[in-house]
């Protein structure tokens, strides 16, 4: 039996592993629940899956669930984030916090050598070399739950070997596009968060669905794929597929294509990250190939799009680029879902942080907080002169 910590229960990918798990109450058990705003999920999830420990954002938000009924441990904070993290009472930690909130939590679960199922893909663009790193000295199994990322897993031959051993010459990530994919500039100026978040083909929380409108979503999972997969940001193509089918591809030395194709449903690879090497039932109706519209695959526009421009250049230039780069993204975002900024002023926000702001080397993980934090800070000032007018 499998005791499973979620880090972000109360999310879409949360909220989608419960679901895979609850489908397998004979391997599946749930140990911990992490929730930060949502508490009338925490504690629905609490009553049907009865954890052992919970955790919120603040001791009054502890109090309030004591008060309508809540016996078990309830933590707080990013301490009782931690203790979760690393507890002995879980052997799987789903990684499913958004944002850089995400990232000393996954690696405390990283250090303490469990099976880690990672969403979070901001603390892989943030620290990947430090986080690789403690994966390979603490044993950990790390597991993508990114769907790309999860297909260019199930294409490998050799799980863990380098590309060059694998006789792999490219990864290539489908993205599908966002719900602006064929908006002109003009338009995009107006576009809305209610639009933005409105995705085409996914269902995600509002953070991820705004990046895939940008195509930020395509540039940290490029980060992203480097770092997992030991590949040079030019062995890494990305190509739009607007019907979301295709997951990904490995491009092999001898010409073959290998792709894992499915419907954009996370329970998916949320299924294939907690078993494997084995396979269970995600609750996903198989893919009708008949019903199946044709595939299209076509280039992404970096002039509409720039913010995949601005990721491969925050990756060439290495150091802390990356996390100036996360951070500076999550506060435009978040500023564009609070009506603050425009849809088009995200990548202005996030180039003008890449070009002030020094990048250092990062020689432990203080160096990529202090980035975070610098970062955050000079949009918050733009942000605030903005305001001011
Ligand atoms: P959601 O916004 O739906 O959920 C985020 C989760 O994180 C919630 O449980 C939220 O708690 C919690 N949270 C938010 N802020 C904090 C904080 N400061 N400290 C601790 N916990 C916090 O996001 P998604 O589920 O969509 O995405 C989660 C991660 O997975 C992201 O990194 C995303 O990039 C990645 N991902 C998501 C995919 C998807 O399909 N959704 C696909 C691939 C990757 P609460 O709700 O209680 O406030």
């Amino acid at each position: 039996m499998h005791k499973v910590c979620l880090l972000g229960a109360t999310g879409s990918i949360g909220q989608s592993s419960l679901e895979v798990i609850a489908l397998h109450p004979e391997r599946y058990t749930v140990h911990a629940l992490s929730a930060w705003r949502r508490m009338d999920v925490l504690l629905d999830l609490y009553r049907r899956f009865s954890p052992q420990v919970l955790v919120v954002a603040d001791r009054a938000q502890r109090d309030d669930l004591y008060r309508a009924g809540v016996r078990c441990d309830v933590l707080y904070g990013e301490e009782g984030l931690l203790s979760i993290a690393a507890d002995a009472g879980s052997d799987i930690v789903v990684a499913a916090i958004v944002g850089a909130a995400g990232l000393l939590p996954t690696l405390a679960a990283v250090r303490a050598g469990k099976r880690v199922l990672l969403a979070n893909k901001e603390s892989l663009v943030m620290a990947g070399a430090l986080f690789m790193q403690a994966v390979q000295e603490h044993g950990a199994a790390l597991l993508p739950v990114d769907s790309e990322h999860n297909a260019i897993f199930q294409c490998l031959e050799k799980p863990g070997a380098g590309l060059a051993e694998q006789g792999i010459e490219r990864l290539i990530l489908t993205a599908s596009g966002g719900p602006f994919r064929q908006y002109e500039l003009e338009r995009l100026h107006t576009v809305t968060p209610a639009e933005a978040v409105r995705h085409p083909r996914w269902s995600m929380g509002p953070k991820i669905s705004v990046d895939s409108a940008t195509l930020m979503n395509k540039g940290l999972e490029l980060i992203e794929a480097c770092y997992l997969f030991g590949a040079r940001d030019d062995q890494v193509q990305i190509v739009v597929h607007p019907q979301s089918i295709v997951h990904s591809m490995v491009q092999y030395r001898d010409g073959s294509f290998l792709a894992q194709l499915g419907r954009p449903d996370m329970r998916t690879p949320i299924a294939h990250a907690l078993a494997w090497p084995e396979r269970i039932d995600a609750g996903v109706e198989a893919l009708d190939l008949l019903q199946m519209a044709a595939l299209e695959f076509e280039a992404p526009d970096e002039e509409r799009f720039p913010c995949l421009r601005l990721a491969r250049q925050a990756f060439a230039t290495g150091g802390t680029a990356c996390a100036i780069l996360n951070a500076a993204n999550e506060m435009a975002v978040a500023a564009f879902l609070q009506n603050e900024t425009s849809f088009t002023m995200i990548p202005v926000i996030i180039a003008e942080a890449l070009q002030r702001l020094p990048v250092r080397a990062v020689h432990s993980l203080a160096d990529v907080l202090e980035a975070d934090a610098q970062a955050r800070r000079l949009v918050a000032d733009h942000l605030q002169a903005l305001r001011e007018g």
